[in-house]
């Protein structure tokens, strides 16, 4: 049976950056995904774009990874909250924290290139994929994960399985992991838009009586596009030409750009909140989708899984330098209690910009309109809601400074 230390479960995003971030520290490792980037990806004009906040940028720069996205990569000068219909707006600029961007906005299709050819070139990796895993037992010493690969049964035999296997985790669920789920009741529909006027690197973020609608940067002078409705609603607008799809979006975010021209293909994608109630276990370290799924509201979710992965990366080498074993529980807890916060402060405010822009009472539309206007007119409050949306709040791991592990 391969014996490895670190057996990773899903090589999305998340995955194949905790890959990349362990290699190089005399681990050996395995790397199982059950569907292959070729098919994961979409291309050309339609692609979903991942704000990456400038924490995930020093993050990429500390794996080696950002010269190569760098190409893709679209930066964030400012970004525009606004109410549509209502008074009060923020604005947040590079130019109040010091930084030559708030965030980026890339293509997730570069994401997984890049790490696809990143992890390819670890030598003390075994890549399996497609192979599904479909077991996982712990045994008295180790953990003992079954997978097909390639039309065969295999075993592997591991110090510690990380389940980077997202919002569903079939490893969560094997092990009786509980979690929260809520359902918004919202999808959000995914496309790409050429507006008439340049984007200037402003990102949008505009909250309408049917939903938050982004419109992000992004390379030749594309915005992407995101745009929640209610559940309700999704048949409809999915089912628009694109001249009519047009007409409703520009409808909701108004004439900031000029007008809406070429749109791509739209991809609906259901939301919900999805909170693992244990983030580890003997033996077991939940990353990424798995452990919180969230709202795309305020482009949150892979940037809080990068952050995982810095954080556990660096308890798992710093205790294998120490003699320790990565598998052990108090090895493993000292990640989850470093993600604790994190983790309850992005879920809070992401669930609760959700509530907030969700619903249509008068009373509350009062209360965003003045809590905007006073965001932005209170640098201290709106210094800490950039830097938290940043990633740039509590203990930043190593990686996360611009510092190697
Ligand atoms: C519309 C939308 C917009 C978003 N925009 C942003 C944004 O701007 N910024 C941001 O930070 N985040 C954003 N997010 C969130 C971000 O996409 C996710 O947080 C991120 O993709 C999670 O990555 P993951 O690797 O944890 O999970 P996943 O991407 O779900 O990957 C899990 C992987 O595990 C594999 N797998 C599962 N089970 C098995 C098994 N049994 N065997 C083998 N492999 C398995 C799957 O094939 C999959 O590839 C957005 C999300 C949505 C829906």
């Amino acid at each position: 049976m391969p014996q490895y230390d670190v057996i990773i479960i899903g090589g999305g995003m998340v995955g194949a950056s905790l890959a990349c971030a362990l290699s190089g520290h005399g681990l050996r490792i395995a790397l199982i995904e059950a569907i292959e980037l070729e098919t994961r990806s979409e291309t050309g004009y339609d692609e979903r774009a991942i704000a990456l906040a400038y924490g995930t940028r020093r993050i990429f720069a500390g794996l080696q990874l950002w010269d190569e996205l760098a190409a893709d990569a679209t930066p964030i000068h400012r970004i525009h909250v606004s109410d549509r219909g209502h008074f009060g707006m923020v604005h947040m600029d590079r130019a109040e924290e010091g930084l030559p961007a708030l965030g980026y906005v890339v293509p997730a299709r570069a994401i997984g290139r890049v790490l696809a050819e990143a992890t390819k070139g670890i030598k003390e990796l075994d890549s399996f994929c497609p192979a599904t895993v479909t077991t996982v037992k712990r045994t008295a010493a180790a953990m003992e994960v079954e997978l097909f690969h390639e039309g065969i049964r295999m075993t592997l035999s591991g110090r510690l399985v990380v389940a980077a296997d997202g919002a569903d985790s079939p490893v969560r669920e094997q092990f009786g992991i509980k979690s929260s789920i809520i359902d918004y009741q919202q999808t959000a529909i995914v496309t790409n838009i050429t507006p008439q006027l340049a984007h200037n690197h402003v990102a949008y973020e505009r909250f309408t009586e049917s939903g938050p609608l982004a419109l992000l940067p992004m390379t030749e002078q594309r915005c992407a596009v995101v745009w929640t409705v209610t559940s309700s609603q999704v048949e409809s607008i999915m089912a628009l030409d694109d001249a009519g799809f047009v007409a409703a979006l520009q409808a909701r975010f108004g004439y900031r750009l000029g007008r809406l021209e070429r749109v791509g293909r739209r991809q609906a994608w259901p939301l919900r909140l999805v909170q693992a109630r244990e983030t580890v276990r003997e033996r077991l370290a939940l990353v990424g989708n798995a452990v919180h799924t969230l709202h795309p509201i305020a482009g949150q979710g892979f940037n809080l899984g990068a952050r995982d992965i810095a954080a556990l990366a660096e308890v798992l080498v710093d205790a294998v330098n120490g003699g320790e074993d990565p598998g052990s529980l108090q090895v493993l807890q000292r990640y989850a209690d470093w993600r604790q916060h994190d983790h309850r402060n992005v879920t809070v405010f992401t669930d609760g910009l959700v509530r907030l822009f969700s619903l249509p009472l008068p009373a509350l539309d009062m209360a965003r309109g003045a809590g905007m206007l006073a965001l932005d007119l209170l640098p201290p409050a709106k210094r800490l809601l950039t830097r938290m949306t940043m990633g740039r709040t509590g203990r930043t791991p190593r990686l996360a400074r611009g510092l190697p592990l």
